[in-house]
């Protein structure tokens, strides 16, 4: 049987239907059958190398086959693969929740488990909207939300997010939420500061609040940066209003770092920029370092007080999936967890940001590029056809996708969303494979903006 690249593009193109994709574009595009990965490097049937800059979307944080989480893992599979949450615990599960609630802002105590970040959206949406309806405050049902969100593509939490190209299809199947603009600083007037524009968005919010709050269970939030949404930044300003006007108006605030949390921003968790803590914390991604589907929702012993009663009260949070807490997932997030306590990762990104933003910086005197923006270990080029006037190029030229596929053949997995170009890369990445992964994003914005 042959084991090349183009035999496992056949037998998948005869079965698979990838995530994301209009599977058309296989015809044009080729997909890419990986065969292993070590650290951030992926290779192919044919041995072909890609640097995978986007952290296989967004999860890996210390590189493929990484030797400790591997025998983490391993060891766990020994002892005991899954085991039903209900009515059973193990000693994996048991040690994630000590550890989280060790390292998540102080006074987030209990852990709910799902195994993904849609479904830790749905648990934290029905979370607050649960509690409310036990505190006998049962009008309150509503979520607001902020333009350009993202929270997963469930139908929960497709409706509390704001990205049209995913969203506006199944809006006949969503719930109604209630919608304010973005601090996102992308749309900030020129010579204004990021916490200028963002405390001056939050006008938004606090009239929002003001006139829904008796109907609002809570509002989510994406910390600091909008990802799906184009790598959108704002300032931690914006969450410190919105912690204190949540808890003048009785709302819940909820904090979705699935995609931010492990140390993208800088910080273990984005929320500690600002100093506060939210009544939700939803992880997953970067939880098992990205090796298995495991999310968590981290809340207070107050939220928490509000489910425990005797069982004929029917106030319990019945909410469960098959796979809550998987023993495997729960083993790689600890070794995950550990390597961050021993290795002194969030002070070695301080280092490779400070070099990633100084080489993708240069990027913004491209003619073409609107704005390059950083925090932490994420960073995004804004491709545009007018720089003056920002005026975007038509979505229908896919000009990301030529940068994608010039990517490709230097031997770098870039994704861009639509035609911002980012890069997330594993924390384990070298300030060279920094440069050759900025130098290929370069030469492809130059090709792909060059008519
Ligand atoms: N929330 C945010 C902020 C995300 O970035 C994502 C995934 N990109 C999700 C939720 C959904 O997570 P999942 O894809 O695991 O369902």
């Amino acid at each position: 049987m042959r084991t090349d690249n183009a035999a496992y593009i056949e037998r998948d193109l005869a079965h698979v239907w990838h995530p994301c994709t209009q599977m058309k574009d296989h015809e044009q595009v080729p997909l890419i059958p990986i065969r292993r990965g070590q650290g951030v490097w992926l290779e192919d049937f044919d041995g072909k190398r890609y640097l995978d800059a986007n952290s296989s979307w967004w999860v890996n944080l210390f590189g493929h086959a990484n030797a400790r989480i591997n025998a983490a893992v391993s060891a766990q599979l020994e002892q005991l693969e899954q085991v039903i949450l209900a009515g059973c615990t193990h000693e994996p599960v048991i040690r994630l929740s000590e550890a989280l609630t060790g390292v998540a802002p102080a006074g987030l105590t209990r852990c709910f488990y799902a195994d993904n970040g849609s479904s830790a959206v749905e648990v934290a949406v029905k979370m607050s909207f649960h509690y409310w309806r036990n505190v006998g405050r049962s009008a309150k049902r509503r979520f607001i939300t902020l333009s350009n969100s993202y929270h997963g593509e469930t139908l929960g939490a497709l409706a509390v997010g704001n990205v049209a190209l995913y969203k506006s299809i199944y809006q006949p199947l969503l719930m109604d939420v209630i919608t304010v603009p973005s601090p996102d600083c992308y749309e900030r007037e020129p010579g204004q500061t990021w916490a200028q524009h963002s405390r001056a968005q939050f006008e938004h919010m606090q009239a929002a609040l003001d006139r829904h709050s008796e109907q609002t269970a809570a509002v989510i939030v994406e910390p600091l940066v909008q990802c799906a949404g184009g790598m959108r930044m704002y300032d931690p300003v914006y969450l410190q209003l919105l912690r204190a006007a949540c808890d003048r108006h009785q709302v819940h605030l909820i904090a979705d770092e699935i995609a931010v949390g492990f140390g993208r921003t800088g910080t273990l968790f984005a929320c500690e920029q600002a100093g506060i803590r939210p009544d939700l914390l939803c992880l997953s991604k970067g939880l098992t370092a990205g090796y298995l589907p495991l999310s968590a929702v981290l809340t207070t012993e107050a939220l928490y007080a509000a489910f425990y009663d005797e069982y004929t009260k029917l106030t319990a949070f019945l909410h469960s999936h098959s796979f809550t807490g998987n023993p495997l997932a729960c083993a790689a997030a600890l070794a995950c967890l550990d390597i961050f306590r021993t290795d002194a990762v969030l002070e070695r990104n301080r280092m490779l940001s400070a070099h990633l933003g100084a080489r993708a910086r240069a990027l913004a005197a491209h003619p073409h590029v609107a704005e390059v923006r950083q925090h932490g270990m994420i960073v995004a080029a804004e491709l545009v056809r007018n720089k003056a006037s920002r005026e975007p190029y038509p979505w229908q030229e896919r000009r990301g996708l030529a940068i994608y596929r010039h990517a490709l053949s230097r031997g770098v997995l870039l994704r861009p969303v639509g035609d911002v170009v980012y890069f997330m890369p594993p924390y384990v990445i070298t300030p060279e494979e920094i440069d050759l992964m900025v130098e290929v994003a370069r030469e492809g914005i130059e090709l792909a903006t060059c008519d």
